[in-house]
């Protein structure tokens, strides 16, 4: 009890350092591992835009089951199924009127089992420990873009090791994963004994099925932490990154330099070697509001980007493989964004419109003033595409930004 006090008493004073937007939380969490459970406390700062309506409602697991939820102003608190995710529960805290002050943290404690055979790949067994949103383990907002950020506390044996986005302290039993980059969830890996290979900077933690595949994620990996760095590392260096590759069900997915594969749905080497490389990019990539319409930035930069490394290594062809998949994706897109419309874009102009865009934009600019812009967009505070714009056009003049303009809006005149 007197460390939990000693934490939120840190955690508290955090809040009024902390210049993002992102909520920080700091959970603590133990494991029954015969029986694939855990027990977590967790505080979190709730903005104050959900005080002033006068409820929170947070994702977790169905399956849990919440002892409490305290602290200053809480009225009540409800546990229901989600109507958004019928799969999960959402906690319901309502707030006296007198809440709106500041920013204030909640404590929930709560317990319950990681169900192993979901299919949602997140489990607990007597080595190994895989939890992120897919099993909504741990509270989230349930707008689905509220960035947190923060730290997790887990007992375990001083034989395993852990893994997460950030970085990873330990101290005898204690392990401690430090996430600062704004993220929508809180992911870690823990294995006991791992099995393991490392380079510069770059590691792949694997379970024994993936020994051989380790080897080229490793490679492919490492070669873009590299390469990134030596683009934007300037402004923010990547210190490290990793990888988790097993073979589980459920999605892949990157938070950060945190990475974990689901082996079984990797694809090609060069796709792979484009996923990661992709994820990677997104270190550098300013994270905004994942409901705005400046979003597609974000994941056409990082895509454009990937396939360019892709072109680098593997050739034109394989680059031109992607345009394809590009343009398929493209279909039926009218525009990426406009000035005036406030729709956040879909993944076909994401993944699809967008870098072809920025590949149409290269041809405008040249390779070198190409380049120019994308090290400044990787390297500076742009999260809106007004800003982008602008540029396009200090770079090359009103024309071209006019025509880039245009472009994006899905009003061609080429
Ligand atoms: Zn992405």
């Amino acid at each position: 009890m007197k460390y939990l006090l000693i934490a939120v008493t840190t955690y508290l004073l955090s809040f009024t350092a902390m210049a993002s937007d992102a909520v920080e939380y700091r959970t603590e969490l133990t494991f029954s591992l015969e029986s694939s459970a855990l027990n977590a406390v967790t505080e979190m700062q709730i903005p104050k835009k959900y005080r002033s309506s006068g409820t929170v409602a947070l994702f977790l697991n169905k399956d849990f089951s919440v002892e409490s939820v305290t602290g200053q102003h809480i009225e009540s608190f409800e546990v229901k199924q989600s109507k958004k995710v019928p799969v999960w529960n959402e906690v319901i805290i309502e707030f006296s009127s007198s809440a709106q002050a500041n920013n204030k943290a909640i404590r929930i404690k709560y317990a319950g089992t990681i169900d192993n055979n979901a299919q949602h790949g997140n489990f607990i067994t007597s080595n190994q420990v895989h939890l992120s949103i897919d099993s909504a383990w741990h509270p989230v907002f349930s707008d689905f873009s509220t960035p947190i950020i923060g730290t997790v506390s887990v007992e375990l044996d001083d034989d395993w090791e852990v893994f997460g986005p950030g970085s990873v302290t330990s101290s005898g039993n204690n392990y401690q994963v430090i996430s600062t980059e704004p993220t929508i969830d809180v992911s870690l890996y823990a294995v006991k004994k791992p099995t393991s290979i490392y380079s510069d900077g770059f590691t792949v933690v694997h379970d024994d099925v993936n020994a051989e595949r380790a080897e080229f994620v490793l490679n492919a990996g490492r070669q873009c932490f590299e390469k990134m760095n030596e683009r934007f590392g300037r402004q923010k260096q990547l210190k490290a990154a990793q990888v988790v590759l097993l073979e589980r069900p459920g999605p892949s997915f990157a938070r950060g330099n945190y990475i974990s594969l689901n082996s079984q749905t990797l694809g090609s080497k060069v796709h792979t070697h484009q996923y990661l490389c992709h994820e990677i990019a997104h270190n550098w990539t300013n994270f905004t509001s994942a409901m705005s319409h400046d979003y597609w930035m974000i994941e056409s930069f990082a895509e454009y980007i990937s396939a360019r490394e892709v072109a680098r290594i593997y050739g034109e062809e394989e680059f031109q493989n992607i345009v394809e998949k590009w343009q398929a994706r493209a279909k039926g897109e009218a525009f990426i964004w406009r000035e005036d419309t406030a729709r956040r874009a879909s993944h076909k102009v994401n993944y699809g419109l967008g870098p072809i865009a920025l590949m149409k934009l290269q041809e405008k600019l040249g390779e070198t003033a190409f380049d120019e812009l994308i090290d400044w967009y990787m390297t500076s505070d742009v999260t809106e595409t007004e800003a982008l714009i602008t540029k396009v056009g200090t770079f090359a003049g009103a024309d071209t930004k006019r025509w880039f303009s245009a472009l994006l809006a899905g009003k061609h005149s080429e």
